[in-house]
């Protein structure tokens, strides 16, 4: 079964980025563990933020594992390569996403670059975009539509319901813009830049 690690900073990175990819990935009952490198302490309560990103987990059953690193400070040193280097060992994870590092968030910068670093051994590894990017070329593409509903339930589980409206009007039509570019018209997209995908050819499909 295959084996999927996502990093995020922040509590809602994560479902933002590619968590209708996740969701369908669950729906073929692959596993999904999805790490959290800070708690999000300067933009509210770290415990509440804490249990939003676990109550978002559970809407597609993703285990969730929280780093406990300072909001703002996340650092692509050693200490952190080596911590989600050893969480993929132990997931022994097929495929990584990851932030992009082309971000106005330093958070995502650093921690974009960690991941990177520490999946030196992992065969594929994509990253998603969040708000705060600012480069994105889209390699890869997606078709979340079965799965936007879920990404969008997800994404409550953060936000003030004001908040919470703007997000799921924002995320519906990022996935319908990213259809459009690719004129795949009637689908909802999330979009991926590769770092490395390996192609497997089977010749019965
Ligand atoms: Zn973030």
């Amino acid at each position: 079964m295959v084996s999927i690690v996502t990093i995020g900073c922040h509590p809602d990175d994560v479902e933002s980025g590619c968590f209708g990819t996740l969701a369908l990935y669950r729906k073929k009952k692959a596993n999904v563990k999805i790490l959290l490198l800070t708690g999000g302490e300067n933009g509210g309560n770290k415990e509440v933020r804490l249990r939003a990103s676990e109550a978002a987990c559970a809407v597609i059953g993703a285990t969730f594992v929280y780093a406990g690193f300072k909001d703002g400070q996340v650092t692509d040193d050693v200490e952190t390569v080596s911590w989600i280097e050893k969480e993929i060992q132990k997931a022994a994870a097929d495929i990584v996403f990851a932030p992009s590092p082309l971000d106005r968030h330093q958070d995502h910068r650093k921690g974009g670059k960690a991941a990177i670093s520490a999946t030196r051994n992992t065969a594929n590894v994509l990253l998603y975009e969040t708000p705060t990017t600012t480069e994105f070329k889209p390699q890869m593409y997606v078709d979340i539509k079965e799965t936007l509903d879920q990404k969008i339930k997800a994404l409550s589980m953060h936000k003030t319901q004001e908040e919470g409206a703007l997000a799921s009007e924002a995320v519906r039509c990022l996935a319908k813009y990213r259809a459009y570019q690719i004129r795949q018209f009637g689908k909802e997209i999330e979009a991926f830049q590769v770092i490395k995908w390996i192609l497997n050819i089977d010749p019965d499909k």
